[in-house]
């Protein structure tokens, strides 16, 4: 009885000093990278530790806390990173917003879609739909590489979902095809600060390697509609 009063007692007193979560505030946005769905070192050896770390700890970060920056008093707070994204599309004066918010998403859909010892052929409906639409597995791998190594400067390699069918696109910089409502089911950047520490200038052996050993080809599955 006594510890019961006690606790409570203790309950209201601590009150005023719970954190208020950032939609209860209403006017403080606070988007974050999504957690990655594994250790920092689960891709080990293909994308270093090293990598993740600035690569998720700092640019990942950086794009989220220069949005929130950003949108902080503007129409833009409180709304969901899709709408901030397709929002901010096409327009000279919200650039900046766009291009912040596109790498927020960008970001959480490409460490999404890898995993630890991932990688290889892709099966079930996934497999035949990559076959239907590019007639192999192999030939869908060769498409998908020669793309992103021909994205001149930074972007990113899509595979995408239209109808029946699946492309292979590139966007550059920040771009992101979810503004052309596109059905994107997988990403790689090539950006450089994705490969740089890892690969250097080998492009090509960074993409082979998120093929060959990191892709989440279930995540990918789960993304088809
Ligand atoms: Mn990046």
């Amino acid at each position: 009885m006594k510890h019961t009063i006690i606790s409570i007692l203790l309950l209201f007193l601590c009150i005023p000093f719970m954190p208020v979560g950032a939609a209860e505030q209403g006017n403080a946005p606070a988007f974050k990278p999504d957690p990655l769905p594994y250790p920092r070192d689960a891709l080990e050896p293909y994308i270093s530790s090293r990598t993740v770390d600035f690569h998720y700890g700092k640019h990942h970060q950086g794009y989220a806390d220069n949005l929130n920056k950003l949108i902080t008093g503007t129409s833009f707070a409180g709304k969901t990173l899709e709408t901030v994204v397709r929002e901010s599309a096409g327009k000279e004066e919200t650039k900046e917003v766009f291009n912040n918010a596109a790498q927020v998403w960008n970001h959480n859909f490409f460490w999404a879609g890898m995993k630890k010892n991932g990688g290889g052929r892709p099966a079930g409906i996934l497999l035949q739909k990559i076959e239907r639409s590019f007639g192999s597995y192999d030939a869908f791998a060769e498409n998908f590489k020669k793309a992103a190594i021909s994205q001149f400067g930074s972007g990113y390699a899509w595979l995408v979902q239209d109808g029946e069918k699946l492309r292979v696109i590139t966007t550059p910089n920040g771009y992101t095809p979810i503004v052309d409502m596109l059905h994107p089911i997988l990403t790689c950047d090539v950006w450089e600060h994705a490969y740089y520490l890892d690969y250097q200038n080998r492009r090509g052996d960074f993409v082979q390697a998120f093929l060959e050993h990191l892709v989440n080809w279930e995540v990918v599955t789960s993304r088809l509609r």
